[in-house]
């Protein structure tokens, strides 16, 4: 059966491939992002393909542009069925620069250099709202909609690095934790509505956020790189389609029991102890 799909940051990587993949499902999708462009982008290209979509620029953090951007959705394709919340990602000024503190860090003063100590309150500030207050939002917002409905679901997007954190992001390894227990709380809350919240939470995908972080201008790995594919026992980096089919199956009737769950897509890392 045809659903109205909203996903937020569905002008970027993950989210655009999964908006396009829902749409060739039968669904109506409105791709929401802060850049009017990209929304926009990726709405005429499904809707060159037959599909039904509209581009809304919204911002996560904003409450009043998301219920502008609901009545948008409510007139262009009906009310909301289904809220992928796809808008995060991380900050340098939440990042440290080396994976262990050692005393030499202390006086170290290059430029830029980071340790623990020189964590900027503002950055990790910025990474919590945008992954954490950003997907909250959205849901006050859209998941109104849903109550009272049948086939009703929030799907988030968390991140392998919720299980474990991974070295240098504590910011976003902890809003990513954030999600991940937010998505267990909500799947609770909602229960007796009949609203299925769960989660993705992906590994290591090459993007335009981390692909100078992990290859080289020539398509070599970098160090970071190169251990991250070592610690994946599939040994590659995931691509945008392998989310595709736990998506379609976690918003459809496949998964009418299944709620307050995380899947790792990871080609698993998070299963991984190194040895
Ligand atoms: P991306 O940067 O390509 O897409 C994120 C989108 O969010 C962008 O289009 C951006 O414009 C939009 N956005 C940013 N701030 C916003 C705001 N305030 N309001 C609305 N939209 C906003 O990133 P991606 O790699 O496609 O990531 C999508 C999701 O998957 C994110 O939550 C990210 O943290 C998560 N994730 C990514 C990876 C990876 O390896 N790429 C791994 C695990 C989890």
């Amino acid at each position: 059966m045809s659903k109205v799909i909203v996903l937020t940051g569905a002008g970027g990587v993950l989210c655009s491939t999964l908006a396009s993949a829902l749409s060739k499902e039968g669904h109506k999708i409105a791709v929401l992002d802060l850049r009017a462009d990209a929304a926009n982008k990726v709405a005429d290209q499904i809707n060159s393909e037959g599909g039904i979509a509209v581009g809304i620029s919204a911002d996560v953090l904003d409450k009043e542009s998301l219920i502008e951007a609901r009545n948008n959705v409510n007139q262009k394709l009906g009310s909301c069925d289904i809220l992928i919340n796809g808008a995060g990602g991380n900050h340098p000024l939440g990042t440290t620069s080396n994976t262990h503190l050692s005393e030499e860090d202390l006086i170290n003063k290059e430029d830029g250099f980071k340790t623990f100590f020189d964590l900027d309150p503002s950055g990790i500030k910025f990474v919590f709202d945008l992954n954490f207050i950003g997907t909250l939002l959205p849901t006050q917002v859209f998941a109104k909609d849903m109550v009272g409905k049948k086939g009703c679901s929030v799907l988030n997007i968390s991140s392998m690095n919720a299980f474990t954190p991974l070295t240098k992001i504590p910011a976003y390894s902890g809003a990513k934790a954030a999600v991940s227990n937010f998505t267990q709380w909500l799947a609770v809350h909602f229960a007796k509505v009949g609203i299925r919240v769960n989660a993705l939470a992906p590994g290591f995908f090459l993007t335009d956020q981390n692909r100078t972080l992990l290859t080289t201008e020539d398509g070599e790995l970098t160090p970071r790189g190169n251990t991250i594919i070592e610690q994946t026992p599939m040994g590659k980096f995931g691509e945008p389609e392998d989310l595709i089919g736990t998506t379609i199956w976690l918003c459809g009737e496949g998964a009418s029991f299944v709620t307050g769950v995380v899947i790792p897509i990871d080609g698993g890392f998070s299963a991984y102890s190194g040895v």
